[in-house]
C-alpha cells in the first residue's frame, strides 16, 4: 500500500510523492502548489533576515527602475476610461467639499453690537461651534459672544 497525504489546501487524499524529502503537505494541484510557495515565502520573509533583505533590495531596485510617476503617467495614458472616471469622482468630491465650507454664521444680519463698559457683546446665530473664532459664552443655535481682544469690530 502506497503512503498517502491529505492536502492542506484542497483536502484531497493523494499518494505521497517519494521525491519530497520533508513531510509533504500539499498535492500537485496548481492552486495547491501556488499556496505552498506563497506560504513558504511568507514564512521565509518573517523568519529569514537575509531572505527579507534580498527581497527588499530586489523591490527597491525594481522601484528605482520604474519611477512611480512614470508608471502612473503610462497607466493614465493607456487607460482613458480610468482618467475620465477619476476626474468625475474628484469633481464630485470638490463640489461636496465646497458645499461643506458654508459660512458658520447663518445670518450675519442678526449681528448686533451691545457695548457694555469696555467689553463688547454680540448676539449671533451659530450654525456650528467647530472652528468658531468667537469666545462663546453660551449657545446652542444662538449664542452670546464676547469679542476677543484681537478681533476688531467695524
Ligand atoms: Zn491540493
Amino acid at each position: 500500500m502506497t503512503p498517502t497525504i491529505t492536502c492542506l489546501q484542497c483536502g484531497a487524499i493523494v499518494p505521497r510523492n517519494p521525491r519530497v524529502k520533508k513531510k509533504q503537505k500539499y498535492c500537485s494541484g496548481i492552486e495547491c502548489q501556488k499556496l505552498r510557495r506563497i506560504s513558504w515565502k511568507k514564512k521565509a520573509y518573517a523568519k529569514d533576515k537575509s531572505y527579507r533583505r534580498k527581497h527588499l533590495d530586489t523591490q527597491a531596485t525594481w522601484r528605482d527602475q520604474r519611477p512611480v510617476h512614470e508608471y502612473q503617467k503610462q497607466y493614465r495614458a493607456s487607460h482613458p476610461e480610468y482618467v475620465k472616471r477619476n476626474r468625475e469622482l474628484q469633481r464630485a468630491r470638490n463640489k461636496k467639499r465646497q458645499g461643506a465650507q458654508e459660512p458658520m454664521i447663518v445670518n450675519g444680519n442678526s449681528l448686533s453690537l451691545q457695548p457694555s463698559g469696555d467689553v463688547t457683546y454680540a448676539l449671533i446665530q451659530v450654525k456650528k461651534l467647530k472652528d468658531c473664532k468667537w469666545e462663546l459664552v453660551h449657545g446652542c443655535n444662538a449664542g452670546i459672544i464676547r469679542a476677543r481682544d484681537d478681533l476688531a469690530f467695524s
